[in-house]
């Protein structure tokens, strides 16, 4: 009707879906306006209205018309066994209560201006609000998945519904609509005095309640649960692990490269934990992705919260590729300020070698023997690792690793470092000797693929040095060893006391969020660009970057480098006491949260005791513990958790390990 100021209720007028999302909105609104509404009264009322109240209402149910009865008993009983428990953990707070077409008044224009009538108000369950008032939108014949749809979408839009709020909303709907024939039926008993209300409640509610319950039932769950931004619920058929493979195998190839046979299906991850389809936790000593513990809730905030603002290029302004870039530079020395965003540890290293070649002229690499850096062809070359028997790049030399345990020098000798480094003059030389020169070193400061070794300090000055005076550039390949996990600084290169000419960064930079970056001199990145313009389409995008300022954020406020350091130390302590009952382990080493176990058969010869580790690490894994093998002969035991890893945590391993070598 008129309502005298330029508004008329809805009446009949058919809802265009706009209307409905608008709506959905308003109502959300309200509810959010009254979040912070105390008053005595409403808490106190019981209405009739008030659906958490239906089961008053049981009495009537048998005198209802048609076949209703049977509906309604239906629908109390699943009220009284489902819906009722639930009840105490759905968010509550005053509410509107009786939000529907006839008390929301619209613009002769289409848009809403307003709610009437807040005679129910009461506090009671805030989907309450959105469920009664899509109820009453609902009319027989017309279609109701596009009214559930719309009108939802523009609630979560303003407030979004808990993932248990949606799941109760169409049986809430459901308790509205036979709420109406209820009510009439108690006021004609006399159990209520209730004005005049409905006078076709059972035409209208009668259709409604059996489409509700009809074959679209589980379309419509599924179309609320989707515009609540919530995917439809999957029918948890548990598949065995033998199916679970074939299905791997028909679309990712018939030689799966894995973890452990047979294979964990990993379906969660928080902290230092990752739990399989059965609920089983593991304790996570191996991955080092995620840095700052899996699903950290302030990345994965991060994530989510820029993914719903904007997610763009560098091609255009970007606050946060901006912030990123300061961020990760002021954590070095002051001449690496300039970055190059990609989107993984290998294309960083590929574009650093690039950039090496454009600024030198010169074609030739250094890497360490048994090395890895990445998938891309011109990485595949500095990964020896890739393929040990038919590595063969000519451009290419290996260094002798700077292994004080197994390598041509020991510990003990003062001279490791010198010794080591020279093994760099030859394979220089022929670089030189073969027209080819040093564009690059490439080395990883944690010294991964060669088993976590204790490099003697001031080995990688002089491989820097040498590098420079061949006319070469340095790659400090940070994938494995930045961020903190060597325990005694941010990055592994100031571990080792070096600058060098580009930082490579990957893996644990985003906590699993794919990012890659290169950090070099601004000079070497302007003359590379001056070439042709560089451009990747994810590299630096704006949710990447979030999740790399987060990541930079816990770093700081859970001071994780300290603790890389201190659980690392106590860790390796107590591996070396487990090197007093077991004979087997032949060398604990590493640095920070990069922790070596070698297993020999004996400590004299050093024979590698390669072949008991792939057991031991299944051992491990019925124990709940998760660690990897590393090393050329592979005989390591690679513990490389991630950085958040507490003192408890290193004990358990500990424990673990000692029961698992017991076993063997
Ligand atoms: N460098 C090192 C030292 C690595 O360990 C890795 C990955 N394990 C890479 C580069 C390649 O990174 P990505 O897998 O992100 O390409």
């Amino acid at each position: 009707s008129e309502a005298g100021c330029g508004t008329v209720s809805f009446c009949e007028r058919q809802v265009a879906p706009e209307t409905l999302y608008e709506m959905g909105k308003l109502v959300a609104r309200m509810g959010k306006a009254m979040r912070g509404f105390v008053s005595a009264a409403p808490a106190a009322r019981k209405l009739v209205w008030d659906n958490r109240h239906v089961l008053a209402l049981r009495p009537f149910a048998g005198s209802l018309p048609a076949d209703l009865p049977a509906v309604a008993h239906r629908l109390l009983d699943y009220f009284e066994h489902h819906m009722q428990p639930q009840l105490a953990s759905l968010r509550c707070q005053i509410i509107h209560g009786d939000i529907h077409p006839f008390n929301t008044l619209m613009e002769t224009s289409g848009g809403l201006s307003g709610i009437i009538d807040f005679g129910d108000m009461v506090q009671a369950t805030l989907v309450q609000d959105a469920a009664n008032c899509m109820a009453d939108f609902l009319k027989p014949g017309r279609a109701i998945a596009p009214i559930l749809f719309e009108f939802t979408r523009g609630y979560c839009r303003e407030v979004p519904l808990e993932e248990q709020e949606l799941d109760i909303l169409l049986d809430m709907i459901e308790i509205r609509l036979i709420m109406a024939p209820l009510v009439d039926a108690a006021k004609q008993a006399g159990g209520f005095p209730i004005q005049g209300y409905y006078g076709s409640t059972t035409a209208r509610c009668q259709p409604l309640l059996q489409e509700l319950a009809g074959p679209k039932r589980q379309l419509l769950i599924d179309i609320i649960r989707r515009a609540g931004n919530f995917p439809p619920r999957k029918a948890a058929a548990a598949q065995s692990a033998g199916a679970l493979m074939a299905r791997r195998r028909r679309h990712m190839g018939a030689r799966p490269y894995m973890f452990y046979d047979p294979p964990i299906h990993m379906v969660q991850g928080e902290g230092v934990w990752l739990f399989d389809d059965k609920a089983r936790r593991y304790l996570d000593c191996y991955n080092n992705v995620p840095h700052v513990g899996h699903c950290h809730p302030y990345v994965t905030g991060a994530i989510a919260r820029q993914a719903a603002r904007l997610n763009t290029n560098t091609r255009y302004i970007t606050d946060e590729s901006l912030e990123y870039a300061e961020r990760l530079t002021a954590t070095m020395d002051k001449s690496l300020s300039a970055v190059i965003y990609v989107n993984s540890g290998s294309e960083a290293n590929d574009v650093a070698w690039r950039m090496a070649k454009a600024w030198t002229g010169k074609r030739g690499g250094l890497a360490m023997d048994f090395a890895y850096h990445g998938i891309t062809e011109a990485i595949d070359a500095f990964s020896p690792s890739n393929a040990p028997d038919s590595w063969n790049a000519p451009h290419i030399r290996l260094l002798p690793p700077p292994d004080d345990y197994r390598g041509p020098y020991l510990r003990g000798d003062n001279e490791l470092a010198a010794r080591y480094a020279a093994l760099a003059d030859q394979p220089i030389a022929e670089l030189d000797r073969a027209g080819l020169g040093l564009a690059a070193t490439m080395i990883d400061a944690a010294f991964m693929t060669n088993g976590m070794l204790d490099v003697p300090s001031g080995y990688l000055q002089e491989i820097i040095s040498k590098t420079h005076a061949a006319g070469g550039l340095y790659i400090a390949d940070e994938v494995q060893s930045g961020f903190g996990r060597m325990g005694t600084a941010m990055w592994g290169h100031q571990h080792h006391a070096i600058v060098p000419d580009f930082v490579t960064i990957g893996k644990p930079a985003g906590n699993g969020h794919p990012i890659g970056v290169v950090v070099t001199r601004p000079e070497i990145l302007d003359h590379f660009t001056s070439q042709g313009p560089f451009f990747s389409t994810f590299g630096g995008n704006n949710v990447s970057c979030a999740a790399g300022i987060a990541v930079l954020d816990v770093i700081r406020d859970e001071d994780l480098i300290a603790n890389a350091r201190d659980t690392g130390a106590h860790l390796r302590d107590g591996l070396r006491q487990l090197m007093n009952k077991h004979h087997l382990i032949g060398d604990v080493r590493g640095c920070g949260l990069a922790v070596g176990v070698e297993l020999v058969h004996d400590r004299q010869t050093k024979a590698p005791a390669d072949a008991v580790l792939k057991p031991l690490l299944n051992l491990l894994r019925d124990e709940g513990i998760l660690t990897g093998s590393e090393g050329k002969r592979g005989n390591i035991i690679k513990i490389r958790p991630p950085i958040v890893f507490k003192r408890e945590h290193a004990d358990l391993a500990v424990a673990a390990l000692d029961r698992a070598l017991s076993r063997l």
